[in-house]
């Protein structure tokens, strides 16, 4: 079975009936660049840049910054980098910033919340990633937007630094896509205003989850509500792909429901256009959609958001996959 999974390593990701889809690896650091190779993923949908602020008791510099994404953008030689942006608070803590405790640090100062109130810190990550764009095919996107508002201050955030780098004499990737996670319900309720300012959404169903359900996602006692088959959810997916779709972006996803056996022939039916997974999923699901038709996918989906709850969704998906 392993053996028959590494023969898809070089092959396109493509379903049944000839449709082609985009699977990228979720990484923490460029450490991670080898199992994103030997598991073929044709690109990375989710670098999570916390990694570089933790476990050390001060910001990374700059450059140090700068050295890690042009290793990831060199390494993956001109195939899409999406880089996040600094998501702290909630669960990931940063000693050395000292940030006041939260009553609800899932509902708080977080991610571009926080980065949005320490300019000087965002702006250095920014210019990192500004200056490292020349070496690959980088794409930015900020965590836990929720209002159009923020995502354009944190885009004028990266216009000013472009516009400075530029001034000193910097070589700048010129069409660097600038998108958002959609994790926030009220990002994916008016995804169809998103679309017109964004180049692309990726989709974070770890948070969009726990924020549809009101479930925390570290509680055991809640986890029944975690649901990620729930047709409450997968109309908000369908909200964000077919807005995105509208105004000719693209619309990915990055929550551990990318990778999710049971979830993959939905998301193919809904239209997503890249799955962002741990690399160790990414042949499973290549294998997966090679056998899955996206034109019955439509259907099963269509039929997925009637549904009342997750059981009946579940039930339909072992119906529309049992026929293979
Ligand atoms: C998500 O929320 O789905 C996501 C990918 O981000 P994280 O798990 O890092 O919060
Ligand atoms: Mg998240």
């Amino acid at each position: 079975e392993k053996a028959e999974l590494q023969k898809l390593v070089d092959e396109p990701s493509e379903s049944m009936d000839g449709i082609t889809v985009e699977l990228a690896a979720n990484i923490g650091t460029p450490d991670d660049l080898e199992g994103v190779k030997s598991n073929g993923a044709e690109g990375i949908g989710l670098y999570r840049t916390e990694f570089l602020y933790m476990g050390r008791n001060e910001l990374p510099t700059e450059d140090e910054q700068y050295e890690a994404y042009k290793k990831v953008l060199k390494d993956m030689e001109g195939k899409p980098v999406v880089v996040r942006t600094l998501d702290v608070g909630g669960d990931k803590e940063l000693p050395y910033l000292d940030l006041p405790k939260e009553m609800n640090p899932f509902l708080g100062h977080r991610a571009v919340r926080m980065t949005l109130d320490n300019p000087e810190l965002f702006r250095t990550q920014l210019r990192a990633l500004l200056r490292a764009s020349q070496h690959g095919n980088l794409k930015i996107m900020f965590p836990m937007i929720a209002t159009i508002d923020e995502f354009n201050r944190a885009k004028a955030l990266l216009i000013e630094e472009k516009d400075k780098l530029v001034d000193e004499g910097e070589k700048i990737k010129e069409d660097i896509e600038v998108g958002i996670m959609v994790e926030i319900p009220s990002a994916a309720v008016i995804a169809d205003q998103f679309a017109k300012v964004v180049d692309f959404f990726s989709i974070g169903t770890n948070d969009l989850i726990q924020y549809t359900m009101a479930a925390d996602r570290m509680n055991e006692s809640v986890s029944y509500l975690y649901q990620p088959h729930h047709p409450a959810l997968l109309r908000l997916i369908k909200m964000v792909i077919d807005a995105a779709h509208k105004e000719g972006k693209w619309a990915g996803m990055c929550g551990e429901m990318a990778g999710d056996e049971q979830a993959v022939p939905l998301l193919l039916g809904l239209g997503l256009d890249e799955f962002s997974m741990s690399a160790s999923s990414v042949l499973k699901a290549r294998k997966q959609i090679s056998q899955l038709k996206k034109t019955d996918m439509e259907r099963l989906a269509a039929a997925a958001i009637e549904c009342k709850d997750s059981e009946e969704v579940l039930a339909l998906v072992e119906e529309y996959t049992d026929r293979i």
